[in-house]
């Protein structure tokens, strides 16, 4: 069986990457969408051949409880939407994705993880790199300590922002925050899945050289992350430099990624040569491993608590800012 997805918010990552995407996979589909914009239920439902009974807007979302064909709803609104959505989504009845970061701050992560647990639902993160050959391998290369301890974790990501200014991306509101919250979870997240550790205490500090475009939200941030094992990570995130790499350094050598991050075109190696895996569309592989947990009832590898872990680090990073000092991971 094929299990029946819903987009709620169809914007750039929803028609660019996830739409496309759902018509590669082979155990789910894109069934129905759920918009707040009329003109894109015509545009979407020829396209996507999407049954009118199947599109949905945020007023009578809520009636998609009744709705057999949908399984599974996947969140790709602004930030600040994603606990409303995946709550709602949740007593509807069906299993949620939701797209990174998962929320404001982590203790609306821990509301969303108790919703769908009381409502007997699997929530899962976008976190497509888990699923990328590239990313897997600097994943097992640190975790199996194939050179060693690691000792050192560089982890960059960043574009220069060149968007609308008046976008919910730099309205701290609806995004929580700037380059960290959109870019750095990566880097969190790579420094975290290299070492299978959970970071104990951040330090940061922040740079704007734009101030009139990052007025309510950071644009530079660089932070150092200490790991129980001694290994630290040096991490950056950026609205005003195009970064994307991920390099660890171990006791007998070192392995890395450059464009680490990247929706494809991965590529790196270690110090005894480079890496050569397929490029898959990450996607199509993330939202299937969803639809076979959902199926055969198993836990995803990517499930709310990952997201509320990054949240964590995020919340911490920003206390840093605030406070000047090295700060408690809690
Ligand atoms: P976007 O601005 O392109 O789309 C946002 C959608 O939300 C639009 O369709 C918009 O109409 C709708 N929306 C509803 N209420 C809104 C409001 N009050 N203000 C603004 N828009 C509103 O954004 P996006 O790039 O598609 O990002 C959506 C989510 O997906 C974010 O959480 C983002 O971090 C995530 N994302 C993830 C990846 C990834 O690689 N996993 C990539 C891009 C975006």
């Amino acid at each position: 069986k094929k299990l029946g997805i819903a987009l709620i918010g169809l914007g750039g990552y929803a028609g660019g990457q996830l739409a496309p995407a759902l018509q590669k996979t082979k155990n789910c589909y894109l069934a129905g969408i759920v918009t707040g914009t009329p003109s894109k239920e015509a545009t979407w439902s020829q396209q996507y051949n999407i049954p009118q009974k199947n599109i949905y807007n945020y007023g009578n979302f809520d009636e998609i409880a009744k709705n057999k064909d949908i399984d599974i709803v996947y969140i790709v609104l602004p930030v600040s939407m994603h606990k409303e959505f995946t709550i709602r989504g949740a007593k509807a009845g069906k299993h949620v994705i939701c797209e990174k970061p998962m929320a404001l701050n982590a203790a609306d992560c821990q509301l969303m993880i108790d919703a769908c647990k009381k409502a007997d639902r699997m929530l899962s993160i976008g976190y497509r790199l888990h699923f990328e050959p590239y990313n897997m391998e600097m994943m097992r290369l640190g975790q199996k300590q194939v050179f060693g301890k690691v000792q050192t974790i560089e982890a960059e990501n960043g574009f220069v922002y060149g968007g609308d200014p008046n976008a919910w991306r730099l309205k701290k509101a609806l995004s929580g925050g700037g380059a960290l919250m959109d870019m750095g979870v990566y880097a969190i997240q790579g420094a975290r899945y290299v070492t299978g550790e959970e970071p104990l205490y951040v330090t940061a500090r922040q740079e704007k050289t734009k101030p009139e475009l990052f007025k309510d939200v950071d644009e530079t941030i660089f932070w150092k992350l200490e790991f129980p094992s001694g290994a630290v990570s040096n991490g950056k995130s950026s609205y005003n430099n195009n970064w994307g790499r991920l390099e660890a350094k171990a006791q007998n050598g070192k392995f890395w990624l450059e464009p680490a991050y990247a929706y494809g075109g991965q590529a790196g190696g270690t110090s005894k040569g480079e890496f050569n895996f397929p490029h898959i569309v990450q996607q199509a592989a993330q939202m299937d491993d969803f639809a076979q947990c959902v199926l055969n009832k198993k836990q995803t590898r990517v499930p709310g608590e990952e997201g509320m872990k990054d949240m964590k680090v995020v919340d911490a990073i920003y206390r840093s800012l605030q406070s000047g000092k090295r700060e408690k991971i809690v």
